[in-house]
């Protein structure tokens, strides 16, 4: 039977690489995206036309009435879910913390945090075999910003992503003897748009002198890191990580 994921945040960047490697290794794809209707419909289009399935869904995943959406979608249009990646994420302009406001505060922890556990709770409903469901596996795309604390950028996001290693970490040894496989992605500096919603598109390119490896990554490095971890290869792994971030 063939095999459905969902993916957050999937019409750009790291999202849309994962969608389309997900689809060539087999799997139906729902792309979700918020807002970008052209984009999404692009990431559609070229799976379509490589011979792949993907719909996609329009829907805020920071709320729950959009996460609800989301997943009734799958379940008409596309069937019984397999997979989900947690990828959709934000970041705000870079500032300190004793310049963060409190709404601020409560769209990152909404987009990054909320999203996920979100997410989590409607796949969990749909694959654990306590619910009746066949097993499963759930990939967080969390960032080296945990472990680093991106100090005078956006510790707030950082924080975010620290609260998406813990959902990780406690969400799957919840779920271990349920068939459900939980780890998480730790992306470094990648080059997608997200870096100019923070105020600096040239931004991965400033950095990259910091990493031992001295580049920036690729969105497909993340993306194959990500179908591993949902892979059967990866059976014996859960609430783990992979840190993609050239050695840093
Ligand atoms: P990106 O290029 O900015 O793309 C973000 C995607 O998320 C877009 O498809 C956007 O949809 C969607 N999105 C944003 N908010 C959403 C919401 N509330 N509901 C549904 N979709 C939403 O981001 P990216 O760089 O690929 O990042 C993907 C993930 O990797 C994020 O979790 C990010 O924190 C993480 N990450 C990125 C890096 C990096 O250097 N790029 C490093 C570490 C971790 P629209 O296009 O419709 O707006």
């Amino acid at each position: 039977m063939k095999k459905i994921v969902v993916i957050t945040g999937a019409s750009r960047g790291i999202g849309a690489a994962t969608a389309r490697l997900a689809a060539a290794r087999g799997y139906a794809v729902c792309v979700n995206y918020l807002k970008n209707h052209a984009a999404a419909r692009a990431v559609v289009a070229e799976i379509e036309a490589a011979g792949g399935q993907a719909i996609a869904v329009a829907a805020d995943v920071a709320e729950e009435a959009g996460v609800a959406r989301l997943f009734d979608a799958v379940d008409r249009q596309l069937g019984t879910l397999s997979a989900l990646v947690n990828n959709a994420g934000i970041l705000e302009t870079q500032m300190r913390v004793d310049e963060m406001d409190a709404a601020r505060l409560q769209r990152i922890f909404a987009a990054n945090v909320s999203s996920c556990f979100l997410c989590a709770r409607e796949a969990v409903r749909r694959m654990s075999t306590k619910h009746g469901g066949s097993g499963g596996a759930i990939v967080n795309v969390s960032s080296a910003a945990s472990r680093l604390g991106s100090a005078g950028e956006y510790v707030d996001y950082a924080a975010s992503k620290g609260a998406v290693d813990t959902l990780t970490i406690g969400l799957a040894r919840e779920v271990a003897t349920e068939g459900i496989r939980v780890n998480a992605v730790r992306p470094g500096f990648i080059y997608t748009d997200i870096h100019a919603s923070g105020g600096e598109p040239g931004r991965v390119d400033r950095v990259k002198e910091f990493v031992p490896m001295k580049r920036g990554g690729r969105p497909e490095e993340v993306a194959s890191a990500i179908l591993w971890l949902l892979s059967d290869e990866a059976s014996y792994a859960t609430g783990t990580f992979i840190d993609l971030a050239g050695g840093r």
